[in-house]
């Protein structure tokens, strides 16, 4: 799949080229500033000759290297930790067409990892400064900012891209990325149009740990094939906070879980704020005790709030690696010389250093990329808020506030909607009807909007009896 997927690339990517020297003898010829001798001396060696390591049709020339140059664009999607990484890692690489969107402003805590960004910088749009940043010090290069989210710019603009890279920390937005590059594929009579493919190059990190993969959307797994592999989150187990803890992470979760609601310290009803110190003071207070009661020591100011507000610390040299592997594959998919990564790398330097690949596989009845309606099943006594909870806990789909519509005697019908107030309202009282006193027939197509997705999805209902 992924010689195919390379060969047809090499294929789009050589027409280019000609149109591109065609219009450049129509213009005359386009004036090529800011070179100096050998400047791309060490990106030829991999272009203009060939290696054990290139790919079998590889034929070496200087077309590859004009491609990147001149034509290639890419999309870099963050400019945060991972981020700042790629847009430096591809600059350097010779890709000059490089748009970023990012729809944060640039924090203080930031400065340690994410080196395109000074004190003076706190504020501004994390997207806008990288792009300066880069464009300032690396000559030829454009960077093209978007101070936006992702979910507000339309699939036009996507469509443009030659290969998108993710330096994300949300799954959400992956998701919803995935589901944007899969509503881009083209079918003919069934069969995938190749050239409506757009390579997706992932990277995740997390603290020591990190990730990095190549999607050839509806071609290898994408996204949300893989989801199982994203836990909702990691909790300690109960019965380990509460009556054996080994961690001073075990001692903070107990406070935090068990003895805030208990004792109400602030007064009845009043939620636990992971900003407000006086809360994290007295949090780590009863930590401690509870620490020593145990002989565990570690349990620390710091600790507790990274704990109660679940962060996990990034760590620069992680991002560098995840970073340097995904500008690799973009370097092997855009000039073709190499074979891309099949699929998945995994990178751990916990404790040494552990990494290895594997062939992350196509999930046949995948919701976002395998075209068939998904069967939900449940009988028709069945409450529509089982169905919610259903769409929200099981593992492979994960929403996060999924919209249900469905069309009953004809009429289209909202049968539950959480993101408009007044809707939420009017709808809620379906939650606790059955789906039969909803209306709702076996076979019948439901069709449900999330925040996972800019599509549709469709399911098929099935009565269970
Ligand atoms: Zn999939």
């Amino acid at each position: 799949m992924n010689l195919l997927l390379c060969s047809l690339f090499r294929e789009k990517k050589r027409r280019r080229v000609v149109e591109l020297t065609e219009k450049m003898v129509v213009d005359g010829g386009s004036g090529r500033t800011c070179e100096w001798d050998g400047r791309w001396n060490h990106i030829k060696k991999f272009l203009e000759r060939s290696g054990p390591f290139t790919h079998p049709d590889f034929e070496p020339s200087t077309e590859s290297l004009q491609f990147m140059l001149e034509t290639c664009k890419i999309l870099v999607i963050g400019a945060g930790g991972l981020g700042c990484e790629l847009l430096k890692d591809l600059a350097l690489s010779g890709f000059r067409n490089i748009h970023v969107v990012d729809m944060d402003t640039i924090d203080v805590s930031n400065l340690n990892r994410q080196f395109l960004f000074r004190p003076t910088d706190v504020g501004r749009p994390k997207a806008n400064v990288a792009a300066d940043f880069v464009n300032n010090r690396i000559p030829g290069c454009c960077v093209v900012p978007h101070f936006k989210k992702i979910q507000d710019i339309d699939e036009t603009f996507y469509r443009q891209f030659h290969i998108i890279v993710c330096g994300l920390d949300s799954i959400v937005a992956r998701r919803w990325m995935n589901g944007m590059l899969l509503s881009l594929l083209v079918f003919e009579d069934g069969v995938l149009d190749p050239s409506s493919i757009i390579p997706l190059i992932d990277g995740g990190t997390e603290g020591f740990k990190g990730n990095a993969r190549v999607i050839l959307p509806g071609m290898t797994a994408c996204i949300d094939c893989t989801l199982e592999l994203y836990p909702p989150q990691i909790n300690f187990p109960m019965c380990t906070i509460a009556s054996m803890p080994r961690l001073p992470e075990h001692c903070i979760e107990y406070v935090r879980m068990l003895l805030w609601p208990k004792e109400t310290p602030f007064g009845d009803g009043v939620v636990l704020d992971g900003d407000d110190p006086e809360h994290i003071q007295w949090v780590y207070q009863r930590s401690l005790e509870r620490a020593a009661d145990f002989n565990i020591t570690g349990v620390t100011y710091r600790l507790t709030q990274g704990v109660v507000k679940r962060i996990i610390p990034a760590v620069a040299s992680t991002n560098a690696v995840i970073a340097a592997a995904c500008a690799t594959e973009v370097f092997k998919i855009a000039s073709s010389a190499y074979i891309p990564l099949n699929n998945y790398m995994v990178f751990n330097d916990v404790d040494g250093l552990y990494t290895y690949t594997f062939e992350a596989e196509r999930k046949e009845n995948c919701s976002a990329c395998s075209q068939v309606p998904l069967d939900l099943h449940f009988s028709p006594s069945s409450k529509l808020q089982e169905m919610l909870d259903h769409l929200t806990e099981s593992a492979s789909l994960q929403m996060k506030s999924p919209a249900l519509t469905a069309t009953v005697e004809g009429k289209n019908k909202t049968l539950y909607l959480q993101s408009v107030a007044s809707i939420e309202q009017r709808t809620r009282p379906n939650l606790s009807k059955t789906l039969k006193e909803l209306g709702l027939s076996d076979g019948q197509e439901l069709a449900v909007a999330d925040a996972t997705t800019p599509q549709t999805m469709l399911f098929r209902l099935c009565f269970t009896s």
